[in-house]
């Protein structure tokens, strides 16, 4: 099957799977998943699922990418972090929606790819930075909405400080791989938070920069 019959397949497998934001829909269409996936792993670009990348990480799956955009609750004037760039492809989809995205990874080589392909589709809005997203990128902030592409048992505290007032922030928690929940955190208030739980997901873990 042609690549872009590929794509309008997996649209409507998100539709199946409870993605109904039009904006976000659209976004997914938009951004070309095989550029952002190894070169052996092109035709497998739109099958809903995680891919390998190098350095043993991972695309995330489709669905993943497309349920945290949604609940982040995007609006066009909305400046966001993501930690965990990889690809690059989640970051492209959110700069779609967003007014500028600014995506942090801890492994160069990654970070240098993913910053090509950006810079190669024309994504103007999405910058790269490289480093430990443990500690967010406090030059850049504050954020309407935070995206944390790694699993960790708790939310690292820089990232709470760089949320602006109802801002909200999208983290897969839990204290092992196989119990991660996929949960957004409001901020209504200086110091007050409102979390909702969006259900089971299994994401790489979430490391210090290395060196
Ligand atoms: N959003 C990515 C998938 C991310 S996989 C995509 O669309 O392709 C998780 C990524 O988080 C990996 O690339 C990993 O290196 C990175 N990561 C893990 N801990 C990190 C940290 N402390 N700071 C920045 N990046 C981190």
């Amino acid at each position: 099957m042609a690549l872009d019959q590929q794509r309008d397949e997996m649209i409507s497998v998100l539709k199946d799977r409870g993605i109904t934001d039009h904006a976000v829909l659209q976004a997914m269409h938009d951004v070309p998943r095989e550029d952002f996936v190894l070169p052996s792993f092109r035709d497998d670009a739109y099958a809903d699922s995680a891919l390998p990348l190098t350095h043993k990480q991972t695309i995330s799956q489709p669905l993943i990418v497309a349920l945290m955009t949604q609940i982040m609750e995007l609006q066009p004037s909305d400046r966001v972090l993501e930690i965990g760039t990889g690809s690059g492809y989640a970051a492209a989809v959110l700069g779609q929606l967003a007014k500028e995205v600014i995506t942090v990874e801890r492994i160069g080589d990654l970070a240098i790819t993913a910053a090509e392909t950006i810079r190669k589709l024309g994504k103007r809005n999405v910058h790269m930075r490289f480093g430990d997203g443990l500690k967010g990128w406090p030059d850049d902030g504050p954020y309407d909405a935070i995206a944390v592409a790694a699993g960790g048992d708790r939310v690292p505290n820089a990232l709470f400080d760089q949320l602006a007032i109802g801002g909200r922030l999208v983290i897969p928690l839990g204290p092992r791989q196989d119990s991660q929940k996929l949960i957004r955190i409001r901020k209504i208030g200086e110091d007050r938070y409102v979390e909702d739980d969006f259900g089971g997901v299994r994401f790489v873990p979430l490391l210090p920069e290395t060196d």
